[in-house]
C-alpha cells in the first residue's frame, strides 16, 4: 500500500517543502521513521517540521492511529 497516503492528500505541504522522504522511500508517511531525519536537521528547520505535523496531520485525511503515535513520538523525541 505504498503511497496511500499521497493519494488521500495530494496536497500534502511535506511534499512541496522538500521532496518527501517517505514518498522518496516508497512509504506513507505513517510507515516512515521521521525522528532521525528531523533530528539531523538544523533547529530552525526541526522547528517548522514539528510545527507542520503536528498541525496538518490531525486534520489530514490520511491521519491513522500510525501517524498519531508517530507525532507522539516527535514530540517526545525530537
Ligand atoms: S498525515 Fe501529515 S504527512 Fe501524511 S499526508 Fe497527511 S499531512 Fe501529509
Amino acid at each position: 500500500m505504498a503511497n496511500q497516503c499521497s493519494a488521500l492528500n495530494p496536497d500534502c505541504i511535506a511534499k512541496k517543502r522538500t521532496p518527501c522522504p517517505a514518498l522518496e522511500h516508497s512509504k506513507n508517511c505513517w510507515e516512515y521513521d521521521w525522528v532521525p531525519l528531523i533530528k539531523g536537521l538544523p533547529s530552525e528547520e526541526q522547528g517548522k517540521w514539528k510545527l507542520y505535523l503536528v498541525e496538518h496531520c490531525p486534520r489530514c485525511p490520511a491521519f491513522c492511529p500510525e501517524m498519531k503515535s508517530l507525532l507522539a513520538r516527535i514530540q517526545a523525541d525530537v
